[in-house]
């Protein structure tokens, strides 16, 4: 660990209000400060790689892809780690990159998010280490990508590796499509059929929806139209099983800016709808209850 780094790193963090004071005592920083992982206890891991706002002069700019971050990303999955630990008492695994996306993706393959360079690479690696290591603590359960798109439709998009063709099948042939998604672990278990799963009554779609918050795909929006839509990047990918076994499964959120991470207002009422979404959805598909009701701090009455 790079001490000095760290130091310049809380310095350039403290720039901005409010964050340096809420780092929790057993948080742990890897890669020159540049990745932070805050442990959980939950079958769930919520990574944000596209919220880092540090740009090292030492780390050359990338010259391809994508060089914008998603703004307020890392704010935003910090609030929705907090959210789920005030209903459920428990957290998830908090997994942040804070090296701007101009240095480092870590939603791209090693060579395309680092083009080359050692020092990105080093970033990289923590990242997905960290990610590895809290699945395999973990077991079975959900990892969770937290982006933010600038589409003109302000929906939320969740990302099962469903593009919008596909997204437009309906019947037995959306159905067909359970095991190319991100939640083919999940298929199996799920007690209803894959297209419920995705965008029926009891989808996550339909319950942020239901919190105040569109969302495609959902019972009002079953694919995106003619809208542009983010099906789910590399780490979607990487973080899914398919079968029976080692059941990871994964899905990518996409946060539109207006009303959802534009305010710290915005990103607390977001963050406790995803909350209360997840663990209904997480119960009724998975059978995984995230609520433990005696260490439920809601239920003492202190939000
Ligand atoms: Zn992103």
């Amino acid at each position: 660990m790079n001490w000095r780094a760290i130091g310049v790193w809380m310095g350039l963090l403290s720039i901005h209000s409010g964050l340096l004071a809420e780092v929790p005592p057993d948080a742990k920083f890897f890669a020159s400060g540049t990745v932070e992982y805050r442990p959980g206890n939950l079958p769930l891991v919520i990574a944000a790689p596209h919220g880092g706002r540090l740009v090292p002069a030492e780390i050359p700019d990338r010259v391809e892809g994508v060089l914008t971050r998603d703004a307020e990303t890392d704010l935003l999955a910090i609030e929705v780690a907090e959210a789920i630990y005030r209903r459920t008492g428990l957290r998830p695994h908090l997994v942040l990159c804070h090296l701007h996306r101009r240095k480092v993706d870590c939603n791209r393959d090693a060579l395309v998010g680092t083009g080359g360079n050692p020092r990105a690479l080093e970033t990289w690696r923590a990242f997905h280490d960290i990610i590895d290591e809290a699945r395999t603590a973990a077991g079975r359960g959900l990892f969770l990508d937290l982006h933010g798109h600038s589409h003109p439709e302000a929906r939320v998009e969740i990302g099962y590796l469903l593009d919008a063709k596909q997204l437009r099948e309906e019947g037995a042939d959306f159905n067909a499509l359970a095991q190319v998604s991100s939640v083919a672990s999940l298929a199996g278990t799920s007690p209803v059929s894959f297209e419920e799963l995705i965008r029926g009554k009891s989808s996550l779609g339909a319950l942020l929806h239901g919190g105040g918050f569109p969302a495609v795909p959902s019972p009002e929006f079953p694919d995106p139209g003619e809208e542009p839509f983010f099906r789910g990047g590399y780490n979607t990918a990487r973080y899914r099983t398919g079968g029976t076994g080692d059941a990871f499964f994964s899905l990518q959120i996409e946060c539109p800016k207006p009303g959802v991470r534009d305010t710290e207002e915005n990103r607390r009422r977001f963050a406790k709808a995803l909350a209360t979404s997840l663990e209904a959805w997480l119960l009724r598909h998975a059978g995984i209850r995230l609520v433990n009701e005696e260490a439920r701090p809601e239920s003492r009455g202190s939000e």
